[in-house]
């Protein structure tokens, strides 16, 4: 129970890395605020099925990252709701696809908001508290489309290889102060996000799903397989953990060998 007396925020917690991130931090031991879009009722439902498991406080607070005073107000919602976090996790995320030429004005800022923005207000609200304490982690879920680039993936490049900026220069500036701020940045993980991917490529292969999958493996990610989330929930308990607590600043593929190539 490493992160016993810790609280965490985690945000776009209610499935996919976000709800395994909770997951592997309150069986760590930490406190849980969970964060989403979904009605109070949902995101209620999905805090007491985490607390009913792993015997840790739990909360959940719905807010639109999309909006800037919603993500400003996120880390103050959640200090009500169950306690100030110690551990900040920016997860939530939106992607889009297509060329540059046809891309979205709205899907660009949507994107960027949620993606990038929003760890901006996040992390500005949960920095002063942390270095009252002393104490501070902030993970950031990066992609290693935050270290390398893929076509048809403007906004999600530009948001993501900005949130790796971002959280080097905030590590920077609280590395003094018992705060890490690090990125986690994930290959092809088993979750929603990635499904509209899977059955692009799968139709052009004539709708067979498995061998879509097997051809985005075969094009990107040498180990061949999708990496469940809770590989990435494990990694940000240890970047949590005393273990950790030299390493600041870094942005940490977990892409079974993407970036290696
Ligand atoms: P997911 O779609 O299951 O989860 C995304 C989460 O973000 C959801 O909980 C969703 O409700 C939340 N969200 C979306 N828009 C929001 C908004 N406007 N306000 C608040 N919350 C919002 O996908 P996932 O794979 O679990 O994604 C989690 C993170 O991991 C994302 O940042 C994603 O970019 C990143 N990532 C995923 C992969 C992958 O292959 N799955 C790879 C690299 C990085």
């Amino acid at each position: 129970m490493t992160l016993h007396d810790r609280t965490a925020l985690v945000t776009g917690a209610t499935q996919g890395i976000g709800l395994a991130i909770a997951r592997c931090l309150a069986e760590a031991g930490a406190d849980l605020v969970l964060h989403g879009i979904e009605p109070q009722a949902q995101g209620d439902a999905v805090a007491a099925e985490l607390a009913s498991a792993t015997g840790r406080r739990t909360a959940y607070v719905r807010a639109d990252l999309g909006d800037a005073q919603a993500a400003a107000g996120l880390l103050a919602a959640a200090s009500a709701a169950l306690a100030a976090p110690d551990i900040l996790v920016n997860n939530a995320g939106i992607q889009h696809t297509c060329g540059i030429a046809e891309f979205p004005a709205e899907r660009w800022d949507a994107i960027l908001a949620v993606n990038l923005s929003a760890a901006f207000h996040t992390m500005k609200a949960a920095v002063p508290r942390m270095r009252a304490r002393g104490w501070g982690r902030i993970v950031n879920i990066a992609s290693v489309h935050g270290l390398v680039a893929s076509v048809n993936k403007a906004a999600y490049l530009a948001a993501k290889h900005g949130l790796v900026g971002l959280s080097k220069g905030v590590a920077l500036e609280t590395a003094a102060e018992g705060i890490t701020v690090n990125c986690i940045c994930p290959g092809w993980t088993d979750t929603a996000i990635i499904q509209p991917q899977i059955e692009a490529v799968a139709a052009a292969l004539g709708g067979d799903r498995q061998a879509g999958i097997r051809e985005l493996l075969r094009e990107k990610q040498p180990n061949l397989t999708l990496l469940p989330p809770q590989r990435i929930g494990e990694v940000a308990v240890f970047l949590c953990s005393e273990a950790a607590a030299g390493i600041t600043g870094v942005a940490l593929p977990v892409d079974g060998g993407w970036t290696a190539q």
